[in-house]
Formats: C-alpha cells, structure tokens, sequence
C-alpha cells in the first residue's frame, strides 16, 4: 500500500464520490488510500502555500469559494455538520479530501451504525452521508487542504491553488493508520503489508496472513479477513487487549483466527513480496521466522492536524483540544470527529459532534453577527452625539 500513489481522475463507482481507488498490485495487494485527507504542515506566519502550485496547475474553481460555514474533512463528523449547516441555509462548503469520506471508505460491514439492523456497508453509508448533505445545499469539493490561515475572519484555506473562505470553520479531519514503521513493512507497502482489510482482504483468498494489534480494529479486520484467507493470525505485542469483549469472544471463537499474545514483528521477510515473519517474544526475547504471506497492520490512528500547526491546540497525543463545546481557542472555529477524540472514534459519535459544530457555528453567527450589528449601531450613535454637541457648540 502507498499513500503517495493517488489517482485524482480515477471514476468513483459512489455517485460522484471521488476515492483514490486502487490499482492491484502485482503480487496481490492493492494500494492503500488510507487516510481521508492528506494535508501538508504549513508556517502559519508565512503568506504564501509552503506547497506551492506548479504552473499551470492552479485550479479553475468555477464553484462559490467562500461560505458562512467552510467545513474541512467529509467523514461523518464533516458531513453532519455540513448536512446541519445545509439545513440551517448557511450553504456550507466542504473541502472533502482527494480521498472523500474518511476512514469508513475503508471499512467493511458496520453493525452498530443507529438505523441500519441488518448492517451497511462503510461506502454505502458515506455515499448516503453525501447525498444527504448535497440535497440541502451543501458545496463539496473533493480537494486535498495544504494550508490555512486563521490570523483573522473569513478563515482561509487553501487546496490546488484555490482560496476558499468561510466566517466560521469547522475542522473535521479525522485520523489515519498508523504503521509499525519497521523497514520492511515500508518497503513491502503494496506488495503483502496492508493497512486495509476492506482493500485487501480479496487478494488473500486461500494465503495465510496475519494481522497486528489488540484493539478492535485489529479484531474486526482479523474476522473479516477469514472470509478469504485459509488462516488469520492475530499478533499482539501484550497479554492484555484493549478490544471489547464481544470483540475477543468472536475473535477467539473464531475457528480460523489464531492469536498470538506477547509477540512483536521485528522484520517482514521477503524481497519481493511478502513470504515470512521474524516475531519475537517479548517474554524471554526469542525470535522465530514463520511463513506468512500477507501482513494487515491494525495498530490506531493519529489525526490529521499538521495543517493547522501553530494555529489551534493539541493534547499529548496531539489530538486538537476543544475547549467548550466544540469551541477551538480560536472564536469561530471549531472542532469535530476523531480529529479531537481517541477515546470514542465511532461513526455515531463523530457524526453527534459534527452536529453539535454545526449548531454552535450557527450560534456563533448570529451572536457574532448581533455583536457586529450593535458595534456599528453604538459607533453611528457615537457619531449622531457628536455631531449634535458639535452643532449646539457651534
Ligand atoms: P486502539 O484501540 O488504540 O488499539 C491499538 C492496538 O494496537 C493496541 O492493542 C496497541 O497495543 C497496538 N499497537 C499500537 N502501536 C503498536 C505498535 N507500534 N506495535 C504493535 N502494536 C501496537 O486502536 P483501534 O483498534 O484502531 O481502535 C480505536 C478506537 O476505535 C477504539 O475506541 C475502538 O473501540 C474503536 N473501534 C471500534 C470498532 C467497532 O466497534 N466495531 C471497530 C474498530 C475500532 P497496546 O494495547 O499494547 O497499546
């Protein structure tokens, strides 16, 4: 899987979603797009793009550029709110991401989505989120973000050479994989090693693969993957899971999942492609090599944030901070979705917190919006009292 291989032009087979869709590999895997929205730190002192367009490349944005609400990011943080925001006539503008829709694109069957008992599809869902947001109004455009300023309102952004402006910003950029970050694994991206089940899974029909990490998404992609690959085994470097019971139980009871507990990756085998592992015990330190043909790393996220370095806060983790509400520190700005959550991050939470953006974006704009107003009424009575001393002295 590389991230740095996209296809802009690729034809969406979600009614005008634009995906990085993926070109199998030779060798089996397929690319990953994994990570809704690439963005690129930027200085937030500087004026100009740290990424600058080449010539020629500067898009024609033939589309209303600025807002009263600019959302950044199109999971279901970002859509809520733009469906809320659509809805309030503030015609929200979406810089969705060259690979809209976020971390659900890449997700196979969700259960515990409200609404769905029978279960949907991640794409499926964010394909409705869309067409649900663009019914209203909403503006969305498919667009990789590569710098802000926020030193004042409109709030900018910029992304292929276009300023887009909106008087209130709601940052919803959610989170991307994180990997194991050995040499190997980097160098097999895309020929064995996957961050994506949902992308990948096919490819494994009948392979032994193993999949990485304690939490659920380790397990969720572990089961998914045993409805191609002959073995799945689920390597996790404690003796403790962070996954929800329900979660171990079905992973455990699962006949073609075999779990390895205290057990690190220390090198994926194979030039080529992938052909083995070298594990290690992390109780007494030995190391073995086992045949392995496909690797899914299934280790947490980190969010998106580096465009708004310098601009906004973070935590330890480096998650943006909210403040109250959905209030960033800056007022008029504010936050949604994963991007400030790695206790929930789930679709329902990210989509109830994308509504919540929306409604205190719609608030702060008509209290801004009638401070704005009583300014300018206080300074032409300011100005009337003058006049009228001025008048009566003369
Ligand atoms: P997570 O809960 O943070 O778990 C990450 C796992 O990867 C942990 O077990 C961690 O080990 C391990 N890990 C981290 N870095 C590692 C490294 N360098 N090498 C080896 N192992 C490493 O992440 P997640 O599973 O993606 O879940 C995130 C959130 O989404 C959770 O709240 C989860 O409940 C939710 N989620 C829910 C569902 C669902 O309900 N269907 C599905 C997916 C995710 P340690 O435990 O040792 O730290």
């Amino acid at each position: 899987m590389t991230d740095d291989t996209k296809r802009d032009d690729a034809p969406s087979p979600l009614a005008g979603l634009k995906i990085n869709l993926v070109t199998p590999a030779a060798g089996g895997s397929s690319l990953n797009p994994f990570g809704a929205i690439s963005i690129i730190a930027a200085d937030p002192g500087t004026a100009e793009p740290l990424v600058a367009a080449a010539d020629g490349e500067v898009a024609a944005d033939e589309g209303r550029t600025g807002s009263k609400v600019l959302v950044i990011g199109s999971g279901p943080a970002g859509l809520t709110a733009a469906i809320y925001a659509a809805r309030a006539n503030l015609e929200p503008i979406v810089l969705a991401g060259s690979a809209a829709g976020g971390q659900l694109m890449l997700t196979s069957e969700i259960e515990n989505y409200p609404g769905f008992p029978d279960g949907i599809e991640g794409p499926d869902l964010m394909a409705r989120f869309r067409a649900q947001a663009e019914r209203f109004g909403a503006r969305l455009v498919d667009v990789d973000v590569d710098r802000v300023d926020l030193s004042a309102r409109p709030f900018r952004a910029w992304a292929r050479g276009v300023e887009y402006r909106g008087e209130t910003l709601i940052i919803a950029t959610g989170a991307s994989a994180i990997w194991l970050n050995i040499e190997s694994e980097q160098r097999l991206r895309g020929k064995g090693v996957s961050a994506c089940a949902t992308c990948d899974g096919f490819f494994f029909r009948g392979r032994e693969i193993a999949v990485v990490g304690g939490g659920d998404s380790a397990m969720e992609e572990a089961n998914y993957l045993t409805r191609f690959a002959s073995k799945v085994h689920l390597l996790h470097r404690r003796d403790a899971f962070r996954a929800s019971k329900i979660m171990i139980d079905r992973t455990y009871g699962n006949p073609k999942i075999e779990v390895h507990t205290s057990t690190t990756i220390t090198e994926v085998l194979g030039e080529a492609k992938v052909e083995g592992l070298r594990l290690r015990d992390t109780h007494d330190g030995s190391e073995r090599e086992v045949p392995m043909e496909g690797l899914f790393i299934a280790i947490g996220h980190k969010p998106n944030t580096d465009v708004f370095a310098g601009w906004l806060d973070t935590d330890e983790k480096g998650y943006l901070v909210a403040h109250e509400h959905t209030n960033s520190r800056i007022p008029g700005v504010f936050i949604a979705g994963d991007v400030q959550d790695h206790r929930y991050r789930q679709a329902v939470t990210a989509a109830g917190d994308g509504a919540r953006a929306a409604i205190d974006a719609e608030k702060w704009l008509e209290e801004a919006g009638a401070a704005e107003a009583g300014e300018a009424g206080a300074a032409e009575a300011g100005e009337a009292a003058a006049a009228a001393g001025a008048a009566a002295a003369g």
